[in-house]
């Protein structure tokens, strides 16, 4: 696999795509426990992602990481842009020697997940993108070395996004609602996973085998 930053135009173009065809039932989601802005958000740090791309595809994996968490800190703002920010910024902080390996990258996706949750202090049963998050950053630590790995962490994350329709919200705006929250899948934990299997189906396109 071609694992450098030249691949980041392609994975933003990727992700800008599927927030577009899924754009409706994402504002849905968000609209019934929440205040209906999510991809409007989204897309705000997406379309800065892409004015970037190039840029971005100059630089090594942890510079160009923590440009894209201070864009998108920046460009999405409130509460969901400080956190997906400091989800790459972290990830910029713990990556370890380039070039990078799927190893590398789920270590250093694992301590950004980790330090989101301590951010938004929320756990996984929240029923926010963590529960995406957390499965999929342990999934891809445990799956990194197998040849499935890439459908593991796309079943993860789908699994993940489901679950949280049962959940209660107790974090965010859908906590104000209590139990009627229950019954509706929570839109970022929907939104990162549409975005984590648009990624991932661009990187097994590059590979036959994970790195
Ligand atoms: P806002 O809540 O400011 O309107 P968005 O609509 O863009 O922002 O994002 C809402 C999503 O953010 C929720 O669906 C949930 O997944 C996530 N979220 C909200 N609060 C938290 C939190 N404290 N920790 C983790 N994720 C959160
Ligand atoms: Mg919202």
């Amino acid at each position: 696999m071609s694992n450098t930053t030249a691949l980041l135009p392609e994975l933003i173009l990727a992700v800008a795509k599927t927030i577009e065809n899924n754009a409706e039932e994402l504002t849905s989601l968000d609209q019934a426990i929440g205040d209906g802005d999510h991809v409007t958000n989204l897309q705000r740090g997406i379309q800065a992602l892409a004015a970037q791309s190039e840029a971005l595809s100059q630089l090594a994996w942890q510079a160009a990481l923590q440009k894209i968490g201070m864009t998108v800190m920046a460009s999405i703002g409130g509460a969901s842009g400080s956190l997906y920010g400091t989800l790459f910024l972290a990830m910029s902080k713990n990556l370890q020697d380039e070039p990078l390996t799927l190893t590398t990258f789920a270590d250093a996706f694992s301590k950004g997940v980790e330090a989101l949750k301590q951010r938004g202090k929320t756990d996984k049963g929240e029923k926010t993108m963590l529960d995406v998050l957390i499965p999929v950053a342990e999934r891809l630590s445990q799956n990194a070395n197998t040849p499935d790995v890439f459908e593991q962490v796309k079943l993860t994350a789908v699994t993940g996004a489901e679950a949280t329709r049962d959940m209660v919200a107790t974090k965010g705006r859908a906590s104000f609602l209590g139990e009627r929250s229950r019954g509706h899948i929570d839109a970022g934990a929907k939104s990162s996973q549409l975005m984590i299997c648009a990624i991932v189906d661009v990187l097994s396109e590059k590979s036959t085998t994970p790195p």
